[in-house]
């Protein structure tokens, strides 16, 4: 087996993505002060899709998002985002498979 080689970046770039304008599947539920759950996405997504400004609240940009469920995972039952699929033939298309 070889070793995976190039940066993450590189391989990202490979995905496409069909956006669904005006209806993103994942949304942050309206806050002032991030729980440290809510704060960690900006570090954890793969994608990048979250951001936050200094010492504002978290929002996200989806289209990027590889539906891997990390952020509804962490976020689970703590009713800080709203997670759904894409609708059918919008979202992440993976190139090789
Ligand atoms: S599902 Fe994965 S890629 Fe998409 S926003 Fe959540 S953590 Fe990021």
């Amino acid at each position: 087996m070889q070793t995976p080689t190039g940066k993450v970046e590189e391989k990202l770039y490979q995905n496409r993505y069909l956006v669904d304008e005006g209806r993103p599947h994942i949304r942050v539920v309206p806050h002032t002060q991030p729980s440290e759950r809510l704060a960690a996405l900006v570090k954890i997504c793969p994608a990048g899709c979250y951001s936050r400004s200094e010492a504002g609240p978290v929002e996200v940009a989806p289209d990027g998002c590889l539906e891997c469920g990390t952020c509804r995972i962490l976020c689970a039952g703590t009713g800080e985002i709203e997670w759904n699929y894409p609708r059918g033939g919008y979202g992440i298309l993976f190139k090789f498979g």
